[in-house]
Order: C-alpha cells, then sequence, then structure tokens
C-alpha cells in the first residue's frame, strides 16, 4: 500500500472538490458514499455562492429574538422538545459566540474560506460543459418594514468592511429587481459581486463525473467504522468487510461525528435540519438569490423550478419530514410570491452539520497519524467547498497551509 492512496468516506460538495483536489496532486483517490455523491445536504440547498457570506449565525442579541421564533410554528428555528436535552450546551455555547468580538473573529477567518469561491467553482467547472451552473448574482436581502433594511447593523458593516459592495433599495427599486416579488416588502439590502447555483444537485454528479475521468475510484458503501491499523493506515469497515487504506478524510457531513466515535473522538458538531420545497415549472422568474429577511428563507430559481429554502430543525439526522414544517414553508412562499404556482410542491429536508461557532473542521485528528478531517460547515458548505478542499490538500502533503487551521481544529469545543 502506498502511502498516496487516500480514502474519502463521504462524497457530499465537500468530499468531491477534496477529491479533485488531491488528485491533481498527485494522490491515488477513493471516494465513497452510502448514497449517490453529492445528494446529502450539498443537493437542496438555497445555491448561494458569496464571497461575502462571512458572518456567523450567532449575532448579538439574537437570544432575544429566539423565544419568538420558538413560539411561531412557521418561525426559523424550531427544536424537537425531546431532542432538547442533546442540544442544550450547543445551544449555549452557540448564543455565547453572539459577542460582537468573537462575531468579528469568526468573520475574519471565514472570509478565508469563501474569498475566492466564484473564481474557484468557476474553474471547477471549466470545460465540463456545465459551466451555466454557477450564475453572477445579487443577494437581496428583503425587509416588510423600511426601517429594518439598515446598513448600520453589524452584519452588513463587517460585510462592507471587508470591501463588499453593498446598497439599500426602496420597495420601488426592489420591484424593477424581482418583479415577482410581494408588494408587502417595503426595501431591500443588496450585496452585489455574489453567483448562485443553478442546480446544486447536478454540480455533485458533473463533479463526480470529473473525478471518474481523472482515473478516480468511487465506490457505494456504508463505511459502518475506522480504525488504525499497525502500521500507522487505516481500516474502514463496510458492509461486513474490511478496507485497507494509507489515509482517511472524513467528509462525511453531519455523519462525521458517528465514525469518530468509535475511535473515542468526541466533537460538538450538532444536526441542523434544513428544510426547502421546491415548485416545478417557470411561472415564475427570480434573477438573484432573494432572502425574505424577516422570516429568514431564501429563494432561488433553480433549473428545475423555484426553490424556497431555509428553516433550522433541531432534531434527530434521519428523523421524517416534519410535515406541518413543509406546508408552513410553502405558505411562507406564497406570502413572497402571490402568483406562485403551489400545486406541486415538493419538500425535501437535509442535515446541516453545525458547530456552535459556524467554522468548520479542517486539519488532523489528533493522536491518530494518517486521519483528516474536512466537515462541520453549517450554512456555508457549498461556497466553502473549494477552497476547504485546497487548504486540507496543502496540509495533508505536509505544506504549511496558506491560510492558519487552528481556527477549524477538531477540539476547539
Ligand atoms: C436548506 C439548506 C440551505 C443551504 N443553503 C446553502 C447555500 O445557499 N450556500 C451554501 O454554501 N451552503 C448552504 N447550505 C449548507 C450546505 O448545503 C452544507 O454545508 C454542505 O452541503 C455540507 O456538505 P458536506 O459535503 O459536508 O455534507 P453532505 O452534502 O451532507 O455530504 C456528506 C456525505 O457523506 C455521506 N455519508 C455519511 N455517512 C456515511 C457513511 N457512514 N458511509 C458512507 N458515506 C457516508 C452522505 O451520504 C453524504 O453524501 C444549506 C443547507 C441547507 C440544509
Amino acid at each position: 500500500m502506498k502511502t498516496q492512496d487516500i480514502t474519502i468516506i463521504g462524497a457530499g460538495i465537500v468530499g468531491l472538490c477534496s477529491a479533485l483536489e488531491l488528485q491533481q496532486a498527485g494522490y491515488t483517490v477513493t471516494l465513497i458514499d452510502k448514497a449517490d455523491p453529492g445528494q446529502g445536504a450539498s443537493y437542496g440547498n438555497a445555491g448561494i455562492i458569496s464571497p461575502w457570506s462571512i458572518v456567523p449565525q450567532s449575532l448579538p442579541g439574537l437570544w432575544r429574538k429566539l423565544p419568538g421564533w420558538l413560539m411561531d410554528p412557521n418561525g426559523p428555528v424550531t427544536v424537537r422538545p425531546g431532542y432538547l436535552p442533546r442540544m442544550a450546551y450547543w445551544g449555549l455555547r452557540f448564543l455565547m459566540n453572539g459577542q460582537t468580538k468573537k462575531v468579528r473573529a469568526s468573520a475574519a477567518v471565514m472570509r478565508q474560506l469563501v474569498e475566492d469561491c466564484i473564481p474557484l467553482y468557476k474553474n471547477l467547472l471549466a470545460n465540463t460543459g456545465a459551466e451555466s451552473l454557477i450564475k453572477d448574482a445579487y443577494y437581496v436581502q428583503a425587509f416588510r418594514h423600511a426601517a429594518d433594511a439598515n446598513l448600520d447593523a453589524l452584519d452588513y458593516r463587517i460585510r462592507a468592511e471587508y470591501g463588499a459592495n453593498l446598497a439599500r433599495i426602496n420597495s420601488h427599486e426592489l420591484q424593477q429587481l424581482e418583479p415577482a416579488l410581494s408588494h408587502d416588502f417595503q426595501a431591500a439590502i443588496v450585496i452585489k459581486d455574489q453567483a448562485r447555483l443553478t442546480n446544486p444537485g447536478r454540480l455533485g454528479s458533473v463533479l463526480k463525473d470529473k473525478f471518474l475521468l481523472a482515473g478516480g475510484h468511487l465506490a457505494r458503501l456504508h463505511v459502518n467504522a475506522i480504525r488504525p491499523d499497525l502500521q500507522d493506515q487505516w481500516i474502514y469497515e463496510a458492509q461486513g468487510r474490511q478496507y485497507h487504506t494509507g489515509k482517511i478524510l472524513l467528509c462525511a457531513g453531519a455523519w462525521s461525528t458517528d465514525l469518530l466515535k468509535n475511535i473515542n473522538v468526541k466533537v460538538m458538531l450538532q444536526n441542523e435540519r434544513g428544510y426547502h420545497m421546491s415548485f416545478p415549472g417557470l411561472n415564475l422568474q427570480l434573477n438573484h438569490s432573494v432572502m425574505d429577511a424577516d422570516m429568514k428563507f431564501v429563494a432561488s430559481q433553480m433549473e428545475t423550478g423555484l426553490r424556497i429554502a431555509g428553516t433550522a430543525e433541531f432534531d434527530e439526522k434521519d428523523a421524517p419530514i416534519n410535515e406541518a414544517r413543509a406546508t408552513g414553508l410553502a405558505e411562507l412562499a406564497s406570502s413572497m410570491f402571490p402568483d406562485l404556482d403551489k400545486s406541486q410542491a415538493q419538500p425535501w429536508v437535509g442535515v446541516r452539520p453545525s458547530m456552535p461557532d459556524s467554522l468548520p473542521c479542517i486539519g488532523s485528528v489528533k493522536n491518530h497519524t494518517g486521519l483528516y478531517v474536512a466537515f462541520g460547515h453549517s450554512h456555508y458548505g457549498m461556497m466553502m467547498a473549494p477552497r476547504t478542499a485546497q487548504l486540507i490538500t496543502q496540509h495533508i502533503e505536509g505544506k504549511l497551509p496558506d491560510a492558519d487551521l487552528r481556527p477549524f481544529n477538531l477540539d476547539r469545543y
């Protein structure tokens, strides 16, 4: 077995981008997934690709809004009551991260993972025939009360400090930008110089094909356990068999902790389930990613129709779809787009792997030579994946990564 062999467990967007990067660096890469590549959380997201998504989820004053959100059946956050003990400590650590100083510290780190996300995707898609999967776009954050569209709010100030091109527009300008949007929205903040994916699931298939074409190995296996063997190499067990590999890179998103548990590595990762409703057909047209900033969900025009994505639901990873939530999301979509045809609406749920500070885990696993991780990208995994792939590859190669990996330490909590 050559040490240049590496097995990546999990072929979501993080695993796929890492596989391509490691392949380019000369590794013999085997990519494993229990399902089709790119069809986990990486399938159903809102497709926002933004160099300006540098503000973590926990912000000052959020705790004041939480009770109202939790009481509202269509509110942006929900916790299944029986699951509360499993997430209470995480929730506390999450809220503690909402201090201005910590938000600013996270922003500086997040910026390193997203600043080049648009050119990196354009490079990844070059010569695949699927270049149109990424489109330049704005991020329009629309508010029902004009006073709430405030460029002095901390999240917009931070973006501006890093050079984002932001504009506040009134209801008339908003209607010109997005004519399908309800007249209830009185103002918006427009974040320019962004991009959006028009079909995140198809992106996964395109990157998988690119990996296979370059000689990569793909296996459909459900890995049950990983463990070191006697020669600093690794064994993974799947479907009653044992497989040997030089190194393992764990990119199994929200499921990563299940595999780390059996080697006694604990990580403060939480299942933050998100929903989307898709409305097949093209009965209305959107030009940009549009957020209902009051209810915290995002509307995006996909190749297949309109997609409304949002909700932070804390529950087991494999809990069934909460139908009331899905119906509620469709109602919210109608309030945003009065002409929307809801007759064929399709719900989907996926699991964001979330750390309390909104930063992923990227790097080595202490005391486990040859085991690496890249997971925990919460709300930002699509845009952070290409840069994550570069950094973890540099680290695995033994080079000094061109960003400090310490904020991404697995054991920072
Ligand atoms: C509603 C919603 C909207 C979002 N919007 C955006 C957005 O607009 N922009 C953005 O950047 N991010 C967004 N995100 C976040 C983004 O989708 C995630 O951060 C990202 O997809 C995580 O990618 P991943 O590769 O780590 O995980 P996943 O895509 O979940 O991939 C993990 C893979 O590991 C496999 N796996 C797990 N366990 C095993 C095992 N034991 N054996 C074999 N295979 C295994 C799974 O089958 C899966 O394919 C959104 C998420 C949601 C839910």
